[in-house]
């Protein structure tokens, strides 16, 4: 890759962008209202604001290795605690991706080093969900339902956290789980039924 070109890109995109609008750097320099808290995996092919149409200033991201929302992740919670509680998002999305390298290291056996304790988050998720998972016996196919899984893992993950749940009480911030599919372009959302789920759960998460 040659670096000089990106600078030469930048160049081409601040052009257009001033073509389209000879204010837009004003406005940008002048704040950011995003709605929605994006988390997504860090993979390059599931670049975030183009698979959602968004611009610069529409939504908050974060991304990592499988879009994990851990609970020690100062990372991750500081951007969820920022964008809901300073930013006061009303979306917060969690998208995972079909053909996820993490997803499918955590499912084989091997020592992968530093990556060890970020996916055993992920080997969580499979024995939580062993028996479904187990019952596929096509190999891609369970694959697939990982990743769906993962998402709604860390969609709860998110539901736990207790900016997330002020949002939730004081204005009805929402929580999506997405899975990008990486041989059509299609982003399915999961259509999660959190309310159902979190009843069985909420004695133990409630935070308020
Ligand atoms: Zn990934």
């Amino acid at each position: 890759m040659n670096i000089e070109q990106l600078f030469e890109n930048n160049r081409n995109w601040i052009q257009s962008k001033l073509k389209s609008d000879d204010q837009y750097f004003e406005k940008l320099a002048s704040g950011q209202q995003p709605k929605i808290l994006y988390i997504g995996c860090s993979d390059s092919r599931v670049t975030a604001e183009e698979i959602i149409g968004l611009e610069p200033g529409e939504a908050f991201i974060h991304r990592n290795v499988a879009n994990l929302v851990n609970n020690v992740d100062l990372n991750v919670m500081s951007v969820i605690n920022y964008a809901l509680d300073h930013l006061k998002v009303d979306h917060v999305v969690v998208c995972g991706h079909y053909n996820c390298g993490g997803v499918k290291a955590a499912m084989q056996s091997a020592d992968l080093g530093i990556l060890n304790p970020w996916l055993r988050n992920i080997r969580d998720v499979y024995r939580m969900h062993m028996d479904e998972l187990n019952a596929i016996s096509d190999e891609g196919k369970r694959y697939d339902r990982l990743v769906e899984l993962n998402v709604e893992e860390q969609c709860f993950n998110v539901l736990k956290t207790a900016a997330v749940q002020r949002g939730v009480r004081e204005r009805g911030v929402t929580v999506h789980g997405w899975v990008f599919d990486l041989r059509t372009g299609e982003l399915i959302d999961q259509k999660i039924d959190f309310q159902t789920k979190l009843d069985k759960i909420r004695e133990i998460f409630r935070l308020d």
